[in-house]
This record gives C-alpha cells, sequence and structure tokens, in this order.
C-alpha cells in the first residue's frame, strides 16, 4: 500500500478528555491470523461517549492510548497469511469482543462472555479512523443487499436480538421496556419470532410510533397510563409470559416483573447505571421468575438471527440512523450523541459519504 499514514480519532489522555483527531497515524500492520480493514463508517456508542468522560468502567479497561469506534463496517484490503475464512474485497462488520479461544467459557461454547476478552476500540485500536485490524474470526460478513450503514448496527443492536433469542418468545406474550435501538431490534426479533403479543413501553410518545412501525402489536406511555393496570386488563389478571428490559431503568425493571405472570421470563438487557435492588423473595422467589442476563450477542448465532430480522418485514434499519459526519467534524456528531437525539450517529473516516 502506497498510503504511510491515516486519519483517526484517538483517546489520548488517561483522565476525561475529548478524543483527538490524528492524520498521522501509522496504518495497522497485520498479524498472521488478521485481517485489516478499509472502514466505511462506524457509529457512536454510548461507550465512546463513557471513554471520554473516563467513567469507572472505562478506567478498568482503557490501559493505552487507543483508537476507539467499534460499531463498524467496511472491506477487507489486506488477510494474514493463516487466514482461510476471510479474502480481499470481503464486505464486513465486527464483533467487538474479541475472545481469547482458551478460557473456559471459549471452550464451552460462550466466547461471548470469555473471561480474558479484550475489547476492540476500548482495550485494542478500532474503526474510528480510515483502517483497522481485527482478529478474522471476529469479522461477520454483511448479507448482500445489506449496506454499510446496516452493517454497522449488527454490533451495537446484537444484544436486544440476543434478548429475544433466549426469551423463546414463539406464541408467548410479551413485553418489552424500553425503545431507543437496541430495543427497536429486541422488538422487530420478538415478532419475527413470533411472539403472540408484543406489548411495548416507553416515555416518549415519537419512539413509540417508530416501536409500532418496527413491529409492536400494543405501545404504552408510561408517564400517561398504569402500565401494570393495563397489562393485567390485557391478562385476565395474569400477566405477560416473557418481560424483555432494555431500558436499564431500576422502576422500569420493577414495574415489568410486576406485569410479569409467575414463572414468566425475565430478560435483563438494558444495563443500569448505579447497583438495583431486589425483594428477592417477593418479587422473584415465590413467583418463580426465570432471570436472564445479557451481555452482548451470540458469536454468530444473534448475528445470523439479526440478519434475517434485518431482510424481515418488521425492521427497517434507515430508521435506526441518526446523522451522518466525515471524520473532521467528529466533534459536532458526538455532540448530537450525547444531546440525547433519536438515531445512531455515524463517523465516515474517509471520502465515502453521500
Ligand atoms: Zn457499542
Ligand atoms: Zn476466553
Amino acid at each position: 500500500m502506497d498510503q504511510k499514514s491515516m486519519r483517526g480519532l484517538v483517546k489520548d489522555t488517561m483522565g476525561p478528555g475529548e478524543l483527538v483527531y490524528r492524520d498521522d497515524l501509522p496504518i495497522p500492520e497485520i498479524g498472521d491470523d488478521d485481517v485489516l480493514i478499509k472502514i466505511h463508517c462506524t457509529a457512536i456508542c454510548g461507550t465512546d461517549l463513557h471513554i471520554i468522560d473516563w467513567d469507572e468502567w472505562t478506567q478498568k479497561r482503557v490501559k493505552k492510548p487507543v483508537v476507539t469506534g467499534h460499531e463498524t463496517a467496511g472491506d477487507i484490503v489486506a488477510v494474514g497469511k493463516n487466514v482461510k475464512n476471510r479474502r480481499v474485497g470481503d464486505r464486513v462488520s465486527c464483533e467487538s469482543h474479541v475472545p481469547c479461544g482458551s478460557c473456559f467459557f471459549c471452550k464451552n461454547g460462550m466466547p461471548h462472555i470469555c473471561k480474558n476478552v479484550e475489547l476492540f476500540g476500548i482495550t485494542q485500536d478500532g474503526a474510528f479512523a480510515e483502517y483497522a485490524k481485527i482478529r478474522s474470526d471476529c469479522t461477520f460478513l454483511i448479507p448482500d443487499g445489506l449496506p454499510y450503514e446496516a452493517g454497522c448496527l449488527f454490533e451495537p443492536m446484537g444484544a436486544g436480538v440476543h434478548g429475544a433469542e433466549v426469551a423463546n418468545v414463539k406464541g408467548k406474550s410479551v413485553l418489552v421496556s424500553g425503545c431507543g435501538p437496541i430495543g427497536l431490534a429486541a422488538i422487530s426479533a420478538c415478532k419475527q419470532f413470533g411472539a403472540s403479543t408484543l406489548i411495548v413501553c416507553a416515555r416518549t410518545d415519537s419512539k413509540l410510533e417508530v416501536a409500532k412501525e418496527m413491529g409492536a402489536d400494543i405501545i404504552f406511555n408510561t408517564n400517561k397510563v398504569d402500565l401494570v393496570h393495563k397489562i393485567m386488563e390485557l391478562t385476565d389478571g395474569i400477566g405477560v409470559d416473557v418481560a424483555i428490559d432494555v431500558s436499564g431503568s431500576g422502576d422500569a425493571i420493577h414495574t415489568a416483573l410486576q406485569c410479569l405472570r409467575a414463572g414468566g421470563d425475565f430478560v435483563g438487557v438494558g444495563l443500569p447505571t448505579k447497583p438495583v435492588t431486589f425483594d428477592l423473595a417477593n418479587e422473584i422467589l415465590y413467583r418463580e421468575i426465570h432471570f436472564t442476563g445479557i451481555s452482548g450477542r451470540l458469536i454468530w448465532r444473534t448475528w445470523d438471527d439479526f440478519a434475517e430480522v434485518m431482510n424481515g418485514p418488521y425492521f427497517d434499519y434507515r430508521k435506526v440512523l441518526g446523522g451522518k459526519f466525515a471524520i473532521e467534524d467528529y466533534k459536532e456528531a458526538f455532540a448530537r450523541s450525547r444531546s440525547g437525539a433519536p438515531g445512531k450517529n455515524l463517523i465516515y473516516p474517509d471520502s465515502f459519504l453521500t
């Protein structure tokens, strides 16, 4: 390759502080098991904002200056000599959990919760840059017909699909609390996987309208109605079979447990920012609630299922996108993400922005 340096966004202070734009970064050198990706676009994640703010989670993980960005899509332009599963020209997205391959979890079919996991764009250089390298077994082929912009969404929104997968929603009544981008993925997945009645609650009417377009049968604004009362009316006083929380709000989680029938499945996808306490005996044990946590995506079942959801009748990636920004305008892009304006904002490190 003639090009010697590249543009990218670096977290270079081990403390609170904005990302720094650089145009003199070295192009990553790939190892034998890696691929080099020419990045088309990369979405901004809440985690990127946490890295800037240097919260507790970030402090434990980011140990050196790092190119950030992990929700990405692009083209493979070089492959290491051991790489058999990918070739130059493949369009790929990346699994941000880079598993070790040798711990108990990796050896027992749970690489997504690997004990020694490395994180693309967090503990190792990521994709707010013209080029990124990653181990080839952490790449996913973007199905034909889906644009790069949709490819960026597999990683961030896959947790919602994973929630729908573990809840076995076919033929069941389901409550989804929260309908940001991850919630919308959960909603479309639940509907496509055969939920009999899909109820969605949130606090914003405009978001609930999108939820309806993406597969919700019934929507409730919890600022306006007594949700538990409404759910009991709909279910003959029994409660829903499955509750999936994507909001991460302690209040919403307690309310969802009240809406759930005894013996039902609670699935937690949204991450609370502080500890949530439970009345374990009364809320969970006496009622035989099955309580399941979600971390990331199943590798690669969630990705394959999400590809089907993306191609299905409910999910529309265009409704999840926010603004598109050239990398030089990254400050504006991050300000939009921070403002809470709806939609995932995309950064284009090269001239693919149209
Ligand atoms: Zn993310
Ligand atoms: Zn492992």
